[in-house]
């Protein structure tokens, strides 16, 4: 399938310079974007890079009523000698394929997801870092457009691809969180879509995330909605516990979102002399380990931030400080191993990075 390349205006390169400094998160994006449309009739088709525009949808929209919708969160990252990398955008192609399914959605074939995201980002280097933190953000999204109001599958879907310049999560320095543990609001249930990387998820996650803000927090630990007892997941990243040379995180049940930087992790964590372990936590077993010092670190992981330590829970409103309440040693150390990986400044053990290739 060709890609069909118009003109866009293109902002200066001082303009871009500028644009790239301090961007912070999704709110600066390029000039182009890549876009497809899909109908029973003719499959994936017109698939192009335009000028980045507001995208025209009928009212009535599925995506707008009944959020028909998937995306995903992936990366590209400047390396020292020029080159662009990616990093394991595979994984995500399939997470998204598996969102999609979940969600009566079509799939996007391998090729199809590679020379969008490639051929998107190879047109807007010009828009990646280079100070060797920032990166140049990727959102694959895919949205029901059919003009109906009766609850059913879209019959026709968009697919689009857009980047922009996002700084170094934390742009003063690795710095621990705290996190409000809920048992009133819960994320996701098993036999849910909390696997699925879709909107309706975080519409539910956004009012516990204000009452965590409320209590000081930055975001909010879920437990399993059946027991409302063992640690799923933070809403937007994955959760470690290290209990002394042990790592573990919660099995992939169907109700947490399967993450790259989990599965990564799960695979470095043993190189570094770490035994790995999925397993339900009880939060209980958090609460006891801060207070006896068996748990030692906890934190969280994702495409966005990477590793964040997690200094302190707070949990029915009581505080429980993790560790000594800073960033922990594990934590650091999986966070310059991928990042290393991830800018090229180490080496590449699982054949993780793939280069973005100049295409002429
Ligand atoms: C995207 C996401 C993650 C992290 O996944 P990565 O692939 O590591 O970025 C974790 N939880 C949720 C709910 C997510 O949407």
């Amino acid at each position: 399938m060709q890609i069909r390349i118009s003109d866009a205006p293109l902002t200066p390169p001082e303009e871009i310079a500028r644009r790239k400094q301090n961007p912070g998160f999704g709110k600066v994006f390029s000039d182009r974007m890549f876009i497809a449309r899909w109908t029973e009739e003719r499959g994936w088709h017109d698939l192009a890079i335009e000028p980045y525009a507001p995208i025209p949808l009928d009212p009535a929209a599925n995506v707008l009523h009944y959020a028909q919708e998937v995306f995903e969160g992936l990366k590209a990252y400047g390396w020292q000698d020029g080159r662009v990398a990616l990093f394991r955008p595979e994984m995500n192609g399939r997470r998204l394929n598996q969102s999609a399914e979940r969600m009566c959605m079509p799939t996007v074939p391998e090729p199809m997801w590679r020379d969008a995201i490639e051929t998107l980002v190879d047109l807007e280097r010009a828009w990646v870092p280079t100070d060797g933190e920032g990166s140049l953000y990727i959102r694959p999204t895919m949205i029901g457009t059919e003009p109906s109001l009766g609850v059913k599958v879209s019959n026709s879907f968009l697919f689009y691809v857009i980047v922009g310049p996002a700084g170094p999560y934390f742009p003063t320095g690795f710095k621990p969180v705290r996190i409000w543990v809920t048992r009133e609001f819960v994320r996701a249930a098993v036999g849910g879509i909390g696997f699925a990387k879709t909107a309706g998820n975080y519409a539910a996650s956004l009012l516990p995330g204000r009452i965590a803000a409320e209590k000081g927090c930055s975001q909010v630990l879920y437990l399993d909605a059946r027991e409302r007892r063992y640690i799923e997941e933070l809403g937007g990243m994955n959760v470690f516990c290290r209990f002394g040379g042990r790592l573990v995180t919660p099995p992939l049940t169907g109700s947490i979102l399967p993450g790259v930087t989990r599965d990564s992790i799960l695979r470095l964590a043993p190189d570094l002399g770490y035994e790995v372990e999925e397993r339900p936590i009880a939060i209980d077993e958090i609460v006891d380990g801060a207070r006896s010092g068996e748990l030692g670190e906890m934190f969280a992981v994702g495409t966005a931030a990477v590793v964040t330590a997690i200094g302190e829970l707070v949990v029915e409103d009581e505080p429980v400080r993790i560790g000594d309440g800073g960033v922990g040693e594990t934590a650091t150390q999986l966070y310059r191993k991928l990042t290393d990986i991830q800018y090229g400044r180490g080496p590449d053990p699982y054949g993780w990075t793939r280069i973005v290739e100049p295409r002429g």
